[in-house]
């Protein structure tokens, strides 16, 4: 049962762990994860030549743009980068005269990579024009794909047929003067560096951004002052646009900020630098572990309980909640929707499981003690009667001399008792027995008016000593079946406690009635009678009336529920109908098979009194 609700929650954490509304929560914990893991230290190896606000303005808007980098480019390759990466779109023919400087200008650089776009509506590549594409050492794709979040790029881009890498990497593998990358289906090799960017998620790399901003430099700036391009010595210079009109937008960052394009690609080869990649987890190991963690769930609160259960609960939950962070630490991404979900899925049914189920069980369990305790109690108490009467007996025995009529009389009463004891505990025991199923009952035809008689005569010694009256009617001839003995023990039962129940000098009625194969035996009383309360209790072991335990009456509240036991197992029932101050009727119903021959004794009367006082 508890196994296959944790299946369930583990089949249903899959599947979220699987869905969009997952992977965007994976992302929201990979950027949480992220921004809470940067750490300073990092020095930047790359800087911004950024055409910001003032320069634009300064230069006289954008279609200024190509002819003051013409004059800027030689200052800033002056200082000797290691490579130029132009996050522009080259792609037209301008000014021939500016075109051939810019051109020129390019030359003069180590290294220059020019940017290269996918023109979505056409789906085809937006290409510098050949002037240009001529003098640079590689061309880069400059998208940044956010998914809202920029958290990763895609190293290679392919459309019709063209493809061609970012265009940090390509300023990366010219920085270290690197032949071809060399691809295998799992990673990239620029020169030394071996990249994690497999082909199944299109050579795609989470962008490792440096903790402080890129240092940066204004086209404006280097134009006033040459000596501003000293901060690219020794760097890769990106070249784009920073300004808050730029045509492409700000994109988002797993940090919270709004970054440049430009800024991003320079982050990403920054991440190329540092050489350290963090990689997703295998898609199996979200898998296993929410496996793992349900399973572990599972066997908590199947075999521990209490304040223990509760310990290693929080101590799983803990360790579950953690395993993301650790994994992050050693630069592995493991989304943990589906983890967490399953985790926590767990957690409710099997602490719900544990509640209603495995509690209701010990409860039970603590009933049974206690039943069993109470049944030592009602053995030995129902013992001590016929036990003193045989140890009286016997002691006399053993003291006086006693003439042979009296020692007959003290044996036949040790006999006497001794079986009365035998018989009371064989019938507590099978009626224990037949209650847990061990044992089956007797299928023995038997007299309605033997078994009834028998437990009228034995109770008439009771009524006798409070000088109660006691009407029998007449007991239709016909046949129970099942176990005599029980049924007897069952009827005494009754009558021993209308009997006990009731004040001296009242009836008791004991009538019968035939009615479609059943025979309805009412023992009415005139007694304290009980309430409602009382009455849905009643049959409960060890129940006993508050009027019943104010009143001295000294019971044990088990009799009614063996005579329950006994009448149910005999396709029988009780009903009970009470009064408090007024009386009681026990009605027994059993099945009953009437005779055709009348029965003498008992069939003629029409109402026999066995006792009038
Ligand atoms: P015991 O008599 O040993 O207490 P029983 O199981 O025979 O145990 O009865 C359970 C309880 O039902 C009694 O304690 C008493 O409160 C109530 N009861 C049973 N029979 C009667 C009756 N005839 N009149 C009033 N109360 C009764």
């Amino acid at each position: 049962m508890l196994s296959g609700l944790l299946a369930f929650c583990f089949v249903v954490a899959v599947l979220f762990g699987w869905s969009r509304a997952a992977t965007q929560l994976d992302g929201q914990a990979y950027d949480w994860m992220f921004a809470t893991s940067q750490t300073a230290g990092w020095q930047a190896k790359s800087a911004l030549l950024a055409i910001d606000e003032a320069s634009l303005i300064e230069m006289g808007g954008a279609r200024n743009l190509r002819a003051r980098l013409a004059e800027v480019l030689p200052r800033v390759c002056a200082a000797k980068p290691l490579a130029v990466a132009v996050d522009l779109m080259l792609s037209t023919d301008e000014d021939p005269k500016v075109d051939a400087a810019l051109a020129a200008a390019f030359r003069k650089c180590p290294s220059v990579v020019l940017g290269t776009d996918i023109v979505r509506k056409d789906s085809i590549w937006e290409e510098p024009v050949a002037d240009f594409r001529k003098v640079a050492a590689a061309l880069g794709h400059v998208h940044a794909d956010p998914d809202p979040v920029s958290r990763r790029i895609p190293l290679e881009k392919a459309v019709a047929g063209k493809r061609y890498w970012a265009l940090a990497l390509e300023a990366f593998r010219l920085s270290k003067q690197a032949g071809p990358i060399l691809e295998t289906p799992d990673d990239l090799e620029v020169g030394l560096t071996k990249i994690p960017a497999g082909r199944a998620t299109a050579r795609s790399v989470y962008i490792n951004y440096v903790p402080a901003a890129i240092p940066q430099v204004s086209l404006k700036e280097v134009s006033k002052k040459p000596e501003a391009a000293m901060l690219f010595s020794g760097k890769v210079v990106f070249v784009g646009y920073t300004d808050q009109s730029a045509a492409r937008d700000r994109l988002m960052t797993p940090m919270g900020q709004l970054m440049t394009g430009v800024e991003i690609h320079a982050n990403l080869f920054e991440t190329l630098q540092q050489g350290e990649f963090v990689q997703d987890a295998a898609v199996s190991l979200p898998v296993l572990l929410t496996l793992g963690a349900v399973v572990g769930m599972g066997l908590i609160f199947a075999f521990l309980s209490g304040w223990i259960a509760w310990v290693a609960t929080f101590g799983l939950l803990s360790v579950i909640h953690l395993t993301p962070r650790w994994l992050f630490a050693s630069e592995t991404f493991l989304g943990p929707t589906m983890l967490f979900s399953g985790t926590w899925l767990a957690t409710i049914v099997a602490a719900s499981y544990h509640h209603f189920v495995i509690r209701g069980q010990w409860k039970k369990s603590e009933a049974d003690k206690s039943r069993y305790q109470q049944a030592i109690h009602f053995v030995t108490h129902e013992m001590k009667t016929p036990l003193t009467a045989i140890q009286g007996s016997s002691e006399i025995m053993s003291r006086y001399k006693l003439d042979d009529e009296k020692q007959k009389q003290f044996a036949q009463m040790i006999h006497s008792e001794s079986k009365r004891l035998g018989s009371m505990i064989q019938t507590f025991l099978d009626v224990e027995r037949l209650a847990e199923g061990e044992m089956e009952l007797k299928q023995e035809p038997f007299a309605l008016s033997g078994v009834l008689l028998a437990s009228l005569e034995r109770a008439r010694v009771l009524a006798e000593r409070k000088e109660m009256t006691m009407n029998v009617g007449a007991i239709p001839a016909g046949q129970l079946k099942g176990d005599k003995e029980l049924l007897e023990y069952a009827f005494y039962n009754l009558l021993n406690n209308a009997v006990k129940y009731s004040p001296e000098r009242t009836g008791i009625e004991c009538l019968c009635t035939v009615e479609g194969g059943k025979v309805r035996v009412a023992i009415r009383d005139q007694g304290m009678g009980m309430d409602a309360v009382d009455l849905k209790k009643i049959f409960d072991r060890f129940y006993r009336s508050k009027r019943a335990e104010e009143s001295g009456i000294s019971g044990t509240g088990i009799g009614l529920s063996i005579v329950n036991e006994i009448v149910k197992q005999h396709q029988g029932r009780i009903d009970v109908e009470s009064e408090v101050g007024a009386g009681s009727v026990f009605t027994v119903v059993l099945p009953f098979t009437p005779s055709a021959t009348v029965d003498s004794e008992v069939g003629n009367a029409n109402q026999r009194t066995i006792i009038t006082r």
